[in-house]
């Protein structure tokens, strides 16, 4: 057993030396966490505290589920190995299961991460026209703010410069766009009462690249990493008709969105739209084993299957759709079926909305937004100007939540001078009393950050 007879001190000098921490190079004092329950986690001095975050957005049916691990033994014990030329149960019976999640026929190309998940679709689009007769469309347009993914294509994809700088040149051919973010609108617009200009700006971009040259575009149902930016519900049935006009594919990105994070199977069924692509990891498992998948509309997988000779599709990917991450993910879906968990995401996300609102009187306070259970609260300076508040502030209210055992996220700090939105995303397992916990531990925080410092 990792970990069991050595002490902190031990481990935190052998962490020191030898890991790199994601996105904190220097981390000298991380919480080193030992197991989880629920919605909890417990570190090795045997602090509690509740994953308002569901890790990275992704433990969603919440840690410790017993039945889970069952699953993988038992499907390491029969074969833990084999690849997708020959073809698999538990494959075939995922990719049964996704058909009944997803409205409409799809085909499922397995990979390991959200970020290949995407990539896999940028080469699907890529050939889908190259054998249609259309070579050179290629380009993608993508929204600023949005996350895709930390491979050179699909960052390329991302539009959020902190995360670029230094590592370009990326994949080429992505355009960025203005997201349709209403409390701070790229147009200078107001909610309720403009013309969509951030939907035109998608159909602007093609023409102006020239649509002969626009291979698809990608887009999340909700940007939840890049800031909590929730469309009006116009916006992305809007999108869905663009492409349509342009012959451009719609690539849906569920990483985040899917498995019932949005309160729906899959955050597109809000706005209902049909996706050409959509793309799906953390969820798909509820990370209990690495796994993602491009789900490609029938209607696509029929002209690689009619050009039999020129379509094959140059991709494999070693542990992609491997048995075990399979099973696991068969069992989750089980799990969110039978403790009806979606329905479930969707009241915690209602109950935290109601339970926060006292918060939108805070000085600090100028936003809060959510996606079924995912929720952004920005915070600002001053509620007139609209100021970005310091990354200090934010930290400060992070580091109290976490001193009272509830752990949220922050994001927006991968755009200069955007670092100002906590986010919460709790598994769909969590309690009515732990929703209680989570908002009142949020409220007294911010009483006592009063804005008076
Ligand atoms: N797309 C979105 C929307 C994401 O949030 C992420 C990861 N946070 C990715 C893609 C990339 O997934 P992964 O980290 O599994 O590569």
């Amino acid at each position: 057993d990792v970990g069991e007879k050595v002490s902190k001190e031990e481990l935190l000098e052998k962490d020191r030396k030898y890991v790199w921490h994601h996105m904190s190079p220097h981390n000298e004092n991380p919480m080193i966490i030992e197991s989880g329950e629920g919605s909890w986690v417990q570190d090795i001095d045997g602090n509690r505290y509740l994953d308002g975050m569901s890790g990275l957005w992704c433990v969603n049916v919440g840690h410790g589920r017993k039945e889970i691990a069952e699953a993988a033994a038992a499907q390491m014990m029969k074969i833990a190995y084999s690849t997708l030329v020959q073809s698999h149960i538990p494959a075939i019976e995922l990719a049964a299961k996704l058909n009944e999640w997803l409205d409409g026929e799809y085909r499922i190309f397995y990979s390991n991460s959200g970020s290949d998940a995407n990539e896999v679709a940028f080469k699907i689009a890529r050939q889908y026209h190259h054998q249609n007769g259309k070579p050179t469309k290629h380009k993608f347009i993508s929204r600023h703010r949005a996350y895709h993914g930390n491979s050179m294509g699909a960052l390329g994809a991302t539009g959020q410069a902190q995360r670029k700088l230094k590592y370009e040149p990326l994949g080429v051919g992505f355009q960025h766009v203005p997201p349709p973010y209403c409390y701070r609108c790229p147009f200078g617009q107001t909610k309720g009462a403009c013309k969509f200009q951030c939907a035109q700006a998608i159909e602007d971009a093609i023409v102006w690249e020239g649509p002969d040259s626009v291979a698809g575009i990608i887009l999340e149902p909700t940007i939840t990493g890049g800031g909590m930016i929730v469309p009006p519900d116009e916006y992305l049935p809007m999108v869905r008709r663009i492409c349509d006009k342009y012959d451009v594919l719609l690539i849906v990105d569920e990483v985040i969105c899917g498995f019932g994070r949005s309160g729906e199977k899959f955050g597109h069924q809000n706005y209902g739209v049909k996706p050409d692509i959509v793309t799906m990891a953390k969820g798909l498992t509820s990370a209990y084993s690495p796994l993602s998948a491009t789900a490609v509309s029938a209607e696509l997988y029929e002209s690689f299957k009619e050009k039999q000779a020129e379509s094959h599709f140059r991709h494999v990917n070693t542990f992609g759709g491997n048995p075990v991450s399979c099973a696991v993910a068969l069992k989750n879906i089980d799990i969110l079926e039978k403790e009806n968990l979606i329905e479930r995401s969707s009241h915690i996300g209602k109950e935290m909305m109601r339970r926060l609102e006292s918060l939108l009187d805070h000085p600090h306070v100028g936003d809060i937004r959510a996606f079924g259970s995912a929720i952004g609260i920005e915070l600002v300076e001053d509620q007139k100007t609209k100021v970005p508040a310091t990354a200090e502030r934010v930290m400060t209210i992070i580091a109290s939540c976490k001193q009272r055992g509830l752990l949220i996220g922050k994001n927006g700090d991968t755009v200069p001078g955007f670092a100002n939105i906590l986010t919460l995303s709790p598994p769909f397992s969590t309690s009515d009393d732990e929703v209680a916990f989570i908002t009142d531990t949020l409220v007294e925080v911010f009483a006592l950050n009063n804005g008076k410092g």
